[in-house]
């Protein structure tokens, strides 16, 4: 709520900041409207998305999954290995293309509409705040002393948090989550750690944080001039309807002969200055002072006018989705230079994108880091195991047997050198690599290579590095 005179928007460096640098705790005022029941719909489907995603499957495989202790992420039913840079960085750059365009287009409906920080805040939060604090000018729904209450709007925030953690720890590990929390967290410390940690993170990010992630944290905002043009769709404020603002006069008797009370109430805008739009703005802004910054275009702002405006018996639309060329009295173009430049950009890149995913190896053979000892001496010191794990992937659409070959000299300590994978499968395959003590050198090191070779006539040579004890020096 903006009361105080010295808190004005002139006078104010940002949105979220009192003049004297004190914080500005921003208590938005629900509108409800048209486009508020839209966005509910729309958040509600996605809180539900954003919960299942990590459970889902493309083909056998996770449909997103960024799995860093295999080193692989998965995004619809395609695998990508530390590898494939290449296809990543198309898959990236794609990303930012495509994230332009629908900026160009219909300007920040991803701030307003999808992201989950406007999500979760706006429809899991903010709701859950205004059941115990009550709705600005409303009476709380929950009763009791205001601590209580405190202290049980911040149980339900750490009950939501402890939820919202779990299931972005379920975008690395998958269903396996669910294994973690149903056991003590003495068997599984680190993953106890990433959710205790995440946890608190998100209770400051939505308890305290809130609508500063948006105006000093992301990036995006901050592109917004460079990604938008005077065409693209924005909530915006029709100055030359509105202006000069101003409360309308009550209907006064007025003397024959003056006409000026007459002359104020006819020359009035259609905005009567009721701080309506500004009251409701989860980031604090004045839309009426234009495009800005930390507008992240969510329409409450419309609901709230557009409420106003009903009651004073004018049109609705003073605050509407538009663009800077119409309310200029131009028309809008669809067609333009960056709406035909970025999807054909799109289509080189997909396109480039689709040749070298179908062009790669029908396997992925990949040596990965050790995990605990490095090596150990066998046979009374006369030979060296070094554990080696190593990730095979089948890429093809046949089910492929693939064998591991030692080097000259050595051997694996495994059941079988032979794995048998379905298509599109990958497992992490762990043996020891035994090596005669004599073949080290000095230095305690090894350099050899194994060969993996496939039934479809794969064959892929892995360099390894074998350690041992130093000292040693070949003959
Ligand atoms: S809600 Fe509408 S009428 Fe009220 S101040 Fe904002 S623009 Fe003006
Ligand atoms: S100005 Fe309007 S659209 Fe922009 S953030 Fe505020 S309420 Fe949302």
């Amino acid at each position: 709520m903006n009361d105080n005179p010295a808190n004005t928007t002139e006078n104010r460096v940002l949105a979220t900041l009192n003049a004297d640098g004190s914080r500005r705790w921003l208590r938005p005022r629900l509108s409800v409207g048209g486009f508020l029941k839209a966005r509910r719909v729309v958040a509600y489907a996605l809180i539900v998305l954003f919960v299942l995603i990590p459970y889902l499957s493309i083909g056998g495989k996770p449909m997103l999954r960024l799995n860093l202790a295999e080193r692989e992420f998965s995004f619809f039913g395609t695998t990508f290995l530390p590898s494939d840079t290449l296809l990543m960085t198309l898959l990236m750059v794609t990303l930012f293309v495509s994230i332009f365009l629908i900026t160009a287009l219909f300007g920040r409906v991803w701030c307003g509409w999808a992201c989950p920080q406007t999500v979760y805040m706006e429809f899991l939060y903010r709701p859950i705040e205004r059941l115990f604090d009550g709705a600005p000018g409303k009476k709380q729904r929950i009763k009791g002393s205001s601590g209580a209450r405190k202290v049980m709007k911040h149980i339900v925030f750490l009950l939501c948090s402890l939820a919202l953690a779990h299931t972005f720890l379920a975008y690395f590990v998958g269903p396996e989550v669910w294994t973690w929390m149903l056991r003590p967290p003495t068997e599984h410390p680190v993953a106890f750690l990433i959710v205790f940690v995440t946890s608190a993170l998100m209770m400051l990010d939505f308890g305290f944080f809130r609508e500063q992630v948006c105006l000093v944290m992301c990036p995006y905002g901050r592109f917004q001039a460079a990604l938008l043009d005077r065409h693209s769709l924005i909530v915006t404020y029709d100055e030359k309807r509105g202006e000069p603002r101003g409360k309308k006069k009550r209907h006064q008797p007025v003397n024959a002969g003056d006409v000026s009370l007459k002359v104020v109430e006819d020359t009035r805008g259609d905005c009567i200055d009721c701080h309506m739009c500004v009251t409701t703005c989860p980031t604090g802004i004045d839309i009426r002072e234009g495009l800005q910054m930390e507008c992240i275009g969510c329409a409450q702002c419309i609901d709230a006018c557009n409420t106003v405006m009903v009651k004073v018996g004018k049109p609705k639309n003073l605050i509407c989705y538009s663009s800077q060329a119409i309310m200029t009295g131009e028309s809008t173009r669809f067609v333009r230079p960056r709406t035909l430049i970025y999807p054909v950009v799109l289509t080189i890149l997909l396109t480039i994108f689709l040749m070298v995913l179908g062009g790669k190896a029908t396997a992925e053979a990949q040596i990965l880091p050790r995990q605990g000892s490095t090596f150990y001496a066998l046979d009374g010191d006369s030979e060296i195991a070094n554990q080696v794990r190593m990730r095979l992937v089948n890429r093809s659409e046949e089910t492929i047997t693939y064998t591991i070959t030692p080097p000259e000299a050595t051997r694996l300590m495994i059941d079988s050198p032979e794995f048998t994978l379905e298509p599109s499968d990958s497992e992490v395959i762990s043996f020891q690599l035994v090596v005669p003590a004599a073949a080290f050198d000095i230095q305690g090191v090894f350099n050899t290579s194994l060969i993996i070779t496939g039934s479809d006539g794969f064959e892929k040579t892995l360099r390894f590095r074998a350690l041992g004890p130093m000292g040693h020096a070949s003959p």
